[in-house]
C-alpha cells in the first residue's frame, strides 16, 4: 500500500493510503486519513481485501492516537464493506447519509456497534476533530441518492468521493486536464444523475478555498488553474439521464 502525505503543518496531517493498481477485478481505490493531534478519521475505509492492511497502516500513521470517525461518503461495497470490521476494531463513529443506515447492516453490522453508525442529514454537517472542523457538503446523485463529500479547510483539500474518479491511470497527480478527460468522461456520463446536479455542486463548491480535490479512485486535482478546470469540467458535463434517457426500453427477444 502506497502512502503520500498530501498535507502537513504542525500536527495536522492529510495522508493518501493507495492501493495501487486494486486488487483482481476490484476497482482501484483512494483512502484518506487525516489526523489531527491524537485522533483521526478514516475516508471511505473499503472492503474486506484491504481492510487488514489499511488497519495496519491507520494505526502507523496515527502514531498511538486514536480513531474517531470512519466516513463513508455513499453505500457502495468499496466504500462499507468493511464497516462492521473497523467499528469491532476501533472505538470510531461511523457516518453515512441517513438514507443508507438502515442498508449499511446488511453487510453485517454488530449488534453491540450498531448504535455507533451514525446518520448524515440530508443538508450535511460538521465533523469536529478535536478543535479541527471538517465540513460535510451535500452532493447527492453524484452518484448516489445520498451521497456527501469533506472538506478540510485547513489544508484545502475537497475529498471528493467518486466525483473526479479516474480508471487506468499510473500517475497519482493529474500532469495535464485535456489528456486526462478520456480517463474520467465515460465513468461521469454513465454513473454521474444528470447536469443539473453537475452544475449544483460545482457552485457549491467554487465557494470553497481550494488546493486540492481529491476523488475516491485513481489521480487527484492540484493547484488553483487544475482545481478550477475539473470544476468546469463538471460544470458542463452532459451525464446521466441527460445522455440516457432512451434506456428504458424492454430489451429485444433472445
Ligand atoms: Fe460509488
Amino acid at each position: 500500500m502506497g502512502a503520500i502525505e498530501l498535507y502537513r503543518d504542525g500536527d495536522h496531517v492529510n495522508t493518501l493510503l493507495d492501493d495501487a493498481t486494486g486488487i483482481g477485478l476490484a476497482v482501484q481505490a483512494n483512502h484518506h486519513l487525516i489526523a489531527h493531534g491524537k485522533t483521526g478519521i478514516i475516508l471511505d475505509p473499503g472492503g474486506h481485501k484491504v481492510f487488514t492492511q489499511i488497519f495496519g497502516d491507520i494505526s502507523n500513521y496515527l502514531g498511538g492516537g486514536e480513531l474517531k470517525y470512519l466516513f463513508l461518503s455513499h453505500q457502495d461495497p468499496d466504500i462499507i464493506a468493511a464497516t462492521n470490521g473497523w467499528l469491532m476494531v476501533t472505538d470510531a463513529d461511523a457516518y453515512v447519509s441517513a438514507l443508507w443506515i438502515r442498508f449499511v447492516p446488511h453487510f453485517g453490522v454488530d449488534a453491540l456497534v450498531e448504535d455507533r453508525l451514525k446518520p448524515i442529514p440530508d443538508e450535511g454537517m460538521w465533523l469536529d476533530l478535536e478543535g479541527a472542523q471538517l465540513m460535510v457538503l451535500p452532493a447527492h446523485f453524484l452518484h448516489a441518492c445520498g451521497n456527501f463529500q469533506i472538506y478540510d479547510p485547513i489544508a484545502k483539500i475537497l475529498y471528493s468521493g467518486d466525483l473526479g474518479a479516474s480508471l487506468g491511470t499510473d500517475y497519482r497527480e493529474v500532469p495535464d486536464f485535456d489528456s486526462h478527460v478520456p480517463y474520467m468522461e465515460g465513468f461521469h456520463q454513465r454513473y454521474m444523475v444528470s447536469n443539473v446536479a453537475m452544475k449544483r455542486w460545482a457552485k457549491m463548491v467554487r465557494q470553497l478555498d481550494l488546493e486540492i480535490i481529491a476523488p475516491q479512485h485513481g489521480a487527484l486535482f492540484r493547484g488553483e488553474e487544475m482545481v478550477n478546470r475539473f470544476i468546469d469540467w463538471c460544470d458542463g458535463l452532459p451525464c446521466g439521464l441527460d445522455l440516457n434517457a432512451d434506456v428504458y426500453q424492454l430489451p429485444p427477444k433472445p
